[in-house]
């Protein structure tokens, strides 16, 4: 028999990764499935944006770099965080990876050592507490309530601080909620990083998808706590460039060595192609950013419409990113021929096989009375699946 490592038995397979290709997989039967289930906007990257990617393959920029990222994009990304986001850094702050995901993880990497504690508020991002788990660190789940719109303050972080609490995982607006932390907020919590010395990461991928005259505010701009914050983004969500990989991190310089330490061991620079990319990204127009944004607040609206027309559902209205979380324990107990659908996963399996829609269990993020709808796909599609849920869950009732 194989032998493979325990920590790797420790660790959940990515829920959304798994539901996506099993819904890849039934369309490649020839099912007629409509998957809400991928993290990705459906927009092509811009065409500027593909061109520099062109010549920068023309030109040969098709060699390693400096592993933490080339000048240019260091400095436009340094750039990018002072003007949009307040941060006072300089290019010697930022390190470029391969995608946000990557940057969190050479976060915890760089600051946790075993049986640190991370404080992830729940619903969180399914990689969070995994990520934790993969550095020999301890995720410690703070409970957020769906009344208080899943957001929370200092005072529900308070009685889980111990004297082994590291850091603190904060993701505004969040995935899979869309809830946002405003000033006030991240105010509090900087106070009590402060005090009790913990570290704050920021996972700000979605800044740029915000809706309803929202302010993104950046808790890396106080500068009480400047050192002890580390901000993550990236072109991914912004700029519809899933595929090229590419995630930025901005923190204190000795964090960014450390960081780019474990990278240059782990993957070195992060392709080529792609920074060159993602320095277009970042400095060339800016347009497309906020049609793409508009565009995701109209298909929000349609599928709200849609969504609070269904009996039993409970959906909220987020404020940012590109997902809806609304309650399904109203379904709890009932189910196809005398069977009973009990948790998330159950219901998630029914509307695939019913309705052939696939979303992905509350489940993987922590809330089992939820489901994770996506609203990245188009105003027809969104169309067609709220159809089907509504007639699947009509069946339930
Ligand atoms: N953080 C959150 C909250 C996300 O939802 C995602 C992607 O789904 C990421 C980070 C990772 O982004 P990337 O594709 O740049 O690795």
């Amino acid at each position: 028999m194989i032998s493979i490592s325990k920590k790797v038995d420790r660790i959940e397979e990515s829920q959304t990764i798994a539901m996506t290709s099993l819904a890849r997989k039934l369309r490649s039967e020839g099912k007629d499935v409509i998957s809400l289930s991928a993290g990705e906007p459906d927009f092509p990257t811009p065409e500027n944006i593909k061109l520099a990617a062109i010549k920068a393959i023309q030109n040969n920029f098709t060699k390693y770099t400096q592993n933490e990222g080339t000048p240019e994009l260091r400095e436009a990304v340094a750039e990018k965080f002072r003007f949009e986001n307040g941060l006072d850094v300089t290019a010697s702050n930022i390190l470029i990876s391969s995608g946000g995901k990557h940057s969190i993880y050479n976060a915890l990497q760089a600051i946790c050592d075993p049986g640190d504690e991370v404080i992830i508020p729940s619903p969180y991002w399914v990689s969070f507490p995994e990520m934790v788990k993969l550095v020999d660190a301890v995720p410690v789940i703070l409970q957020t309530k769906e009344e208080n719109g899943f957001t929370f303050t200092d005072e529900n972080i308070k009685p889980l601080l111990t004297k082994k609490t590291k850091a603190l995982i904060i993701n505004s607006p969040s995935n899979p909620t869309g809830s946002i932390l405003d000033e006030k907020i991240l105010r509090g919590i900087a106070r009590l990083a402060g005090q009790h010395n913990f570290f704050v990461i920021s996972d700000e991928i979605y800044e740029k998808i915000i809706y309803d005259g929202h302010r993104h505010f950046s808790i890396g701009s106080i500068p009480e706590i400047r050192d002890r914050v580390i901000t993550i983004s990236g072109v991914s969500k912004a700029y519809s460039m899933t595929g090229w990989r590419i995630g930025f991190m901005a923190a204190n310089e000795e964090i960014i060595k450390s960081a780019a330490k474990i990278q240059s061991q782990m993957t070195s620079n992060p392709s080529s192609v792609s920074q060159a990319a993602a320095l277009e990204a970042i400095r060339g127009t800016q347009d497309e950013i906020e049609k793409m944004r508009l565009a995701f607040q109209k298909r929000r609206d349609l599928l709200l419409d849609r969504l609070s027309q269904i009996n039993g559902l409970n959906t909220a209205k987020p404020a940012g990113a590109f997902y809806f979380f609304p309650s399904i324990k109203k379904f709890f107990g009932k189910g196809p021929n005398g069977t009973a659908l009990n948790n998330s996963l159950d219901i998630a399996h029914y509307l695939l096989a019913e309705a052939q829609v696939a979303l992905v269990p509350g489940g993987a993020f922590g809330s089992d009375d939820h489901i994770r709808i996506s609203y990245a796909y188009s105003e027809q599609e969104l169309i067609e699946a709220a159809d089907r849920i509504s007639a699947a869950l009509a069946k339930l009732t």
